[in-house]
């Protein structure tokens, strides 16, 4: 199949992007490198299965498609802040795009949308049919009800047009790839203990968070797009619940090192729990995460010791 990958240079886009390569596709990567890196991708420039293209999903595209993975968007709160209007329309605009060239093309169409959707949840672990606790003008709502709207418009494209659509709601998600100054916890908390910098927590560290290792997290992405009995949404997400003081120490604990765990303040808005409900995704793809926190944290410091 031909299948175009938005956000292919990012974190989870360019192991998307190996993937699909690894199954024999032929994909087209488009990305305008605001959050993404050439490095991540570069070794699949020679091959002539792949094309990457600099473009803005906020502009119209047309590609003869088979499958779109909509992946384009900043992720970490520091970047999808840096300039929220922008951060709202690769949502909503990237959507209508992406959607619009699926219904010309008669493409199937992915969305990746986020467990932001639930935002301070008041359910626990949340099912997808949990509508949510978002608040609709604070500092990320940029990114929540971005997402929030471009589901919207994934399920009325489907409705109203036929669009044959899935949608994947992503729990934290780590690995290699990720951008040392991303500003999320994993690679900040990796990146300052390999650093001997002080680990920053922020608040009292009693907030949580479920965190899904990237090679289980695209293995659920591939079984949701080809399997025929839901178009979502699915939480794809490791159940495992840690406070960000137990992910501090496990990092601590692997890294070794002297560095100390000091507390900043709490950004507005944070979710004070999550953790996915992923009864759906082992009822209709067969998944499961299978890497634990543990080894995951390890394959991703072995990364980020070649990068800092
Ligand atoms: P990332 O920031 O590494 O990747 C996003 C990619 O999109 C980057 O390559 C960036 O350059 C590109 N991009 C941003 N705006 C664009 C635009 N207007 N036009 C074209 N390209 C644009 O983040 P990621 O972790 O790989 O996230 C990928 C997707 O998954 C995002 O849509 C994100 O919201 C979603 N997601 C990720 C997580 C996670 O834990 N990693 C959790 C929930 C949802
Ligand atoms: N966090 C932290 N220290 C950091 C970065 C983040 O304690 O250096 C906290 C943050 O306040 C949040 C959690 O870790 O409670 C996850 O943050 P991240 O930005 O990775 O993802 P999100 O809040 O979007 O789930």
């Amino acid at each position: 199949m031909r299948v175009l990958v938005t956000g292919g240079s990012g974190f989870l886009g360019s192991h998307l992007c190996d993937r699909l390569i690894g199954q024999g596709h032929d994909v087209i990567c488009l990305d305008n490198f605001f959050t993404g890196r050439k490095q991540n991708i570069e070794h699949l420039l020679g091959n002539p299965r792949f094309e990457l293209i600099r473009h803005d999903v906020i502009d119209p595209f047309k590609f003869e498609v088979d499958r779109i993975y909509n992946l384009a968007c900043p992720a970490s709160p520091p970047h999808y802040q840096y300039n929220p209007i922008k951060t709202t329309k690769t949502s909503v605009m990237g959507a209508i795009n992406c959607l619009g060239l699926a219904k010309r093309v008669k493409a199937r169409v992915f969305q990746a949308s986020t467990s932001e959707v639930y935002g301070d949840p008041a359910v626990h672990p949340q099912p997808e049919s949990y509508w949510g606790n978002v608040n609709p003008i604070g500092r990320r709502s940029c990114y929540d009800e971005g997402k929030r709207c471009a589901e919207t418009l994934f399920f009325d494209y489907h409705r109203e047009n036929g669009v044959d659509i899935r949608v994947v709601r992503i729990f934290n998600t780590y690995g290699p790839r990720m951008n040392p100054d991303d500003g999320r916890v994993v690679s900040n908390f990796i990146v300052q203990a390999l650093r001997g910098q002080d680990i920053t927590v922020y608040g009292d560290g009693s907030q949580t968070r479920s965190f899904c290792y990237v090679d289980d997290l695209i293995e659920g992405f591939l079984r949701l797009m080809e399997q025929s009995e839901t178009v979502g949404p699915v939480n794809i997400g490791n159940p495992g619940e840690f406070t960000m003081l137990e992910l501090a120490e496990v990092v601590l604990k692997k890294v070794g090192g002297k560095s100390k765990i000091v507390h900043k303040g709490l950004p507005a808005d944070d979710p004070k729990q999550r953790q996915p409900d992923i009864t759906l995704a082992k009822k209709y793809l067969k998944w499961e995460p299978k890497v634990p926190l543990e080894q995951g944290i390890e394959k991703t410091m072995e990364y980020f010791r070649g990068e800092v």
